[in-house]
């Protein structure tokens, strides 16, 4: 059986030579091959990867053209690997390597074509982070169509059955977890510790957390878009509760009824930003629509650099 590792790069000088090193530990015992994705990193990550790939048969980088964002980096990952099994895991060694091996125990025992790896704990991430995160995996689960594993990340083991259903998915804005948990198919969680960074800064700033956030939310729930249906009768009924008041203590000559312009403008500017907000979400689904209409690949790739013969297995080391 071969064993792809699918390591998505952006940046990532400082870790790539520790990362290597653990992997090739860690993988000794099996029949693998490693397929580095650079996502169009600035720094000497395309020269240490063809540097490894040069060197070893069974190393593959796939450099993209730009930056496409980790999520296309791993879709990338999976249409260039040719194992029977891949895992999918981050450069930076914050998810642990050494538990490959258990993921591929539960695929071989356990008979399953997903083993997801479920933070137990995440020592390295900050307050802010690790409680965005929880949050967000909790709103999402609730508002999701189908139910999404909770505070489980990409790195995970997939059999070749579940990668070729993966790239069957024609959608562009892959929020990958989300689809390998929509496709089904036997899975299992793995909990583990998730460790610091070796070495170097994330690579996720706020503005692609948010956009992850996003593509998950609209990709996976349309509760949003029932929301503003929602909001929208409720400010119809306040609306027309209102007219009622008025007409009434108009009939009925209440004195004091036309007072305070300032409530009136605060229920202006109130259904205002409800109508501004259900536009908005309604853009957002629109946004979506736009991109699979588009049609656009989820990445270019500019060379690959393999030096393994196509269908030959690596050789074992
Ligand atoms: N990454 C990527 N493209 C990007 C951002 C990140 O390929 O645009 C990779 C990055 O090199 C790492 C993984 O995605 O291997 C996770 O990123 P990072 O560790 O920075 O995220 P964090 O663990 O801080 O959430
Ligand atoms: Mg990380």
């Amino acid at each position: 059986m071969l064993v792809s590792v699918i390591i998505p790069c952006f940046n990532e000088e400082e870790v790539l030579l520790a990362t290597y090193a653990e992997l090739t530990r860690v993988l000794e015992p099996f029949d693998y091959e490693l397929v580095f994705v650079d996502d169009g990193s600035r720094d000497a990550t395309r020269t240490i990867l063809d540097s490894f790939a040069i060197r070893n048969p069974w190393v593959k980088a796939v450099h993209l053209s730009r930056n496409f964002g980790h999520q296309s980096a791993v879709g990338a990952g999976i249409d260039y690997c040719s194992g029977d099994v891949a895992v999918i895991i981050d450069a930076d060694l914050q998810d642990p390597p050494a538990l490959i091996p258990e993921m591929l125990r539960l695929h071989d025992e356990g008979e399953f074509n997903v083993v997801y790896g479920v933070r137990r704990t995440r020592k390295g991430d900050g307050f802010f982070k690790i409680w965005t995160a929880r949050l967000f995996y909790r709103f999402l689960n609730r508002l999701a169509d189908q139910p999404l594993p909770r505070d489980a990340g990409d790195f995970r083991l997939i059999d070749r059955k579940v990668m070729e259903a993966f790239k069957k998915l024609p959608e562009k804005n892959k929020y990958v977890r989300g689809l390998i948990a929509w496709l089904g198919f036997r899975q299992t969680p793995l909990e583990y510790d998730r460790l610091p960074r070796v070495a170097g800064k994330t690579k996720y700033p706020l503005g692609k957390m948010l956009q992850l956030a996003k593509n998950a939310l609209f990709g996976f729930s349309k509760k949003p878009l029932k929301m503003a249906t929602n909001l929208g009768l409720a400010g119809l009924a306040v609306g027309f509760l209102l007219i009622l008041w008025v007409l009434l203590g108009w009939w009925f000559h209440v004195p004091g009824l036309v007072r305070g312009w300032s409530s009136l403008l605060a229920a202006v500017v109130f259904f205002s930003g409800v109508q501004l907000l259900c536009v908005g979400l309604i853009g957002e689904y629109l946004g979506q629509v736009f991109d699979e209409v588009k049609n656009r690949p989820n990445y270019v790739v500019d060379r690959i650099v393999s030096f393994r013969e196509p269908g030959k297995r690596p050789p074992n080391t």
